[in-house]
């Protein structure tokens, strides 16, 4: 299928060879049998021949247009299996995943240059998800394990530590690839939480909340805060002081339960805001 193609560096087409590798993915995953499967960029299908053995409902969301027909073309006659030719960035995965009430794993090597990209995707349909068993540049997992204040720790640790346990299943070297790239890899699980780790009061708030607190990480987290849209009807330094979060610390000083804090006080601004302006009369007849 396909191989004599040579991969595609523009979509990081680091196909894993490594059986050993692969085993362990698969056997990471912990599929149940009723479970419906999403996977990300299939590929050659190191992982997909595995994941199409099981028999259940399989995703495949695939952008390389060659390898999209290969697989639509193989599984044309299996209702089960769906393979959409596409960015997936470009899919509406909310939607995607609410074909059915039951929760997806999803299982996926990322193509490196966009991973970051499909973690925060990811993260917005936690929901609907029962696992992830993702293969990431370890560089990019070891920042979701990272301590507040330095410099690894970032957006992604805090959004995708609010809703996920995270854990290290094992570190995969280059000559697991082909072509090798050039740094190590990590395979990670994630488990969504029945809870978030801490209570943010409105989720469209918090995300951001800690996307503007890590824009500038130069700058304090005062200065940050007042450069969002939300400064219109939040006075950041008096929340701040209610806090007791100093807002010459960098965003970046903030633990998740500091981020919360301040994501509740401003959701409630924010609705108090709306509330006033819903009361308020609309002109004299
Ligand atoms: N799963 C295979 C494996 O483990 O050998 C392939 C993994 S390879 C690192 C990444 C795969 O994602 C490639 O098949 C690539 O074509 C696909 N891909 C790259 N960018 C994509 C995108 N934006 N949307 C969907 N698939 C993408």
């Amino acid at each position: 299928m396909c191989a004599a193609r040579r991969p595609l560096k523009s979509l990081g087409q680091n196909f894993l060879v490594d059986q050993n590798v692969i085993d362990k993915i698969i056997q990471a995953a912990h599929i149940q049998p009723d479970q419906p499967v999403l996977e990300i960029g299939p590929g050659r299908g190191a992982l997909t021949k595995h994941l199409a053995k099981r028999g259940g409902r399989l995703v495949l969301v695939e952008f390389d247009h060659a390898l999209a027909a290969f697989y639509r073309d193989q599984h044309k006659d299996n209702s089960l299996v769906t393979v959409i030719d596409a960015d997936v960035l470009k899919v509406d995965l909310d939607t995607l995943l609410s074909e059915t009430s039951a929760k997806w794993n999803v299982v996926a090597n990322l193509p490196y240059n966009i991973s970051t990209e499909v973690l925060f995707r990811l993260y917005a349909v936690h929901n609907r998800l029962a696992r992830m068993t993702l293969m990431l540049q370890k560089e990019v997992g070891d920042r979701l394990a990272a301590p507040p204040d330095c410099s690894a720790y970032g957006v992604t640790t805090v959004l995708l530590g609010l809703w996920f346990d995270i854990s290290r299943v094992f570190i995969v070297h280059p000559g697991s690839f082909h072509p090798s790239p050039k740094v190590d890899s990590v395979v990670l699980n994630f488990i969504p939480r029945p809870e978030p780790r801490a209570e943010v009061g409105d989720e469209d708030v918090f995300r951001t909340v800690v996307k503007s607190a890590f824009a500038m990480r130069r700058k304090t987290l005062a200065n940050c805060l007042k450069s969002t849209e939300l400064a219109k009807t939040v006075d950041w330094m008096a929340l701040l002081e209610v806090c007791a979060i100093d807002g010459r610390r960098r965003g970046e000083t903030l633990s998740l339960e500091e981020f919360a804090l301040l994501s509740r006080h401003a959701a409630d601004a924010v609705h108090t805001d709306a509330v006033r302006q819903k009361g308020e009369p609309q002109g004299v007849l």
